[in-house]
Formats: C-alpha cells, structure tokens, sequence
C-alpha cells in the first residue's frame, strides 16, 4: 500500500499557506497533482496570494495537469501520516 501524507505547503518567501496536499512516496516535493490538492488557497494561478511571487509551472504529468514546483520557492511542513 503506498504511503500518503497530508502535507501543508507554504510560500518560502512570506509563509503564507498555499495548498495543503496529499503526497504519495517519501521523495521530496517535486510537483503537485492537481486532483490530490486538498485545499487551494491560491487564486488558481500559480502564484502566492500574499506576495505575487510564482512558485509552481503547470505541467501534464502522466496524463493528468500537475503543478511542478519550483525549487527555492516554497517549503513544506505536516508529513503526518493518514
Ligand atoms: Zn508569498
């Protein structure tokens, strides 16, 4: 059975909340699949509400849109187990 967190993803620069986000594997956070995202606290657009800066690119992944992160731009906090 894979492994899935409920992670909370935060912009880097200001700390505001983006997205909190179920992540499959132990990687790193590379990307976010868009029908995995929990909760959008983001106006859709790929960038933080609070201070503009872009954080993420969309992408299809496998099919289905992803959002790839950009490295550098935000950081991650939960990785509780569900
Ligand atoms: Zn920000």
């Amino acid at each position: 059975m894979p492994e899935r967190r409920t992670i909370s993803i935060f912009c880097l620069r200001c700390r505001t909340l983006l997205y909190t986000y179920k992540k499959g594997g132990t990687g790193g956070l590379v990307k976010c699949i868009v029908e995995r995202i929990v909760e959008d606290h983001t106006a859709g657009d790929l960038r933080c509400p609070r201070c503009g800066q872009e954080f993420a690119r969309e992408r299809m992944m496998g099919g289905k849109p992803a959002h790839k992160i950009i490295q550098g731009k935000v950081f991650t906090r939960g990785m509780r187990r569900k």
